[in-house]
């Protein structure tokens, strides 16, 4: 058997865990970009209906002005009717009298209107305001659950993180640097058992030279020709 071999199987499981811990967290921080997504949608939705319901206050506080000018006018408009002797003028006056009274019944009409939407906009917004906050309340559980769990998961990636860099300090430098730039940011399995004079990684012959390697050594390091892997020979007990 190669001297390192046992060291480089450890490793490799260690970076397996640490591998796993990571998925872990990984989740978990899914989990909690879950929570936040759904808070800030209800903060969306409190937003957009504030905007609307300060619109409708606008539109309606606008229509108002446009009302009391009218009511004005109609004012001026009797009031000249009143002192007018000449019949001629007078029923002039009359008909913008008529005229004015239809035009501030449609105004008074859309100020109610947009009265009642204001009051509607405003009960969306307290809506969604309840909407959120109710939210929020039923959060506050889960991210404590989620807290600890993350805390505990976090402690388990050190853990396994502090194994890992441990059980490479056991192997040569080379080897380890080997081991490391096959494995690659994604953490490919680098290391398998030759099964006869095949690598179980890829299932390719092994080349003759390269077996007599494989069985002197008990490793070969070099790595398949086809996939890379690091072939161990799996010593049978006789
Ligand atoms: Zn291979």
């Amino acid at each position: 058997m190669h001297p390192d071999l046992p060291n480089l199987i450890d490793l490799q499981a260690k970076d397996r865990t640490l591998a796993e811990a990571a998925l872990a967290l990984a989740d978990l921080e899914a989990e909690a970009a879950g929570l936040d997504a759904a808070v800030a949608s209800a903060r969306t939705q409190v937003t957009q209906a504030t905007r609307l319901a300060a619109d409708a206050l606008a539109r309606r506080t606008e229509r108002e002005a446009k009302v009391e000018a009218q009511r004005a006018n109609q004012e001026k408009r009797r009031a000249r009717l009143e002192q007018e002797r000449s019949p001629r003028v007078a029923a002039q006056l009359m008909a913008d009298v008529e005229l004015g009274r239809s035009i501030l019944a449609q105004e008074e009409g859309d100020w109610l209107r947009l009265a009642e939407e204001t009051t509607t906009r405003e009960a969306a917004v307290a809506a969604a305001e309840q909407g959120l906050a109710a939210i929020e309340a039923e959060q506050v559980e889960a991210r404590a659950d989620l807290a600890a769990r993350t805390a505990g998961a976090q402690a388990a990636h050190d853990a396994a993180l502090d194994a890992r860099d441990a059980a490479a300090e056991l192997l040569p430098r080379a080897i380890r640097q080997r081991y490391e730039r096959l494995r690659g940011p994604k953490g490919k399995t680098v290391l398998y058992p030759a099964s006869g004079t095949t690598c179980t990684a890829c299932h390719t012959a092994i080349p003759t030279s390269r077996v007599g390697v494989l069985r002197g050594e008990g490793m070969l390091l070099d790595g398949c020709e086809m996939c890379g892997a690091i072939l161990y020979l799996v010593e049978t007990p006789a």
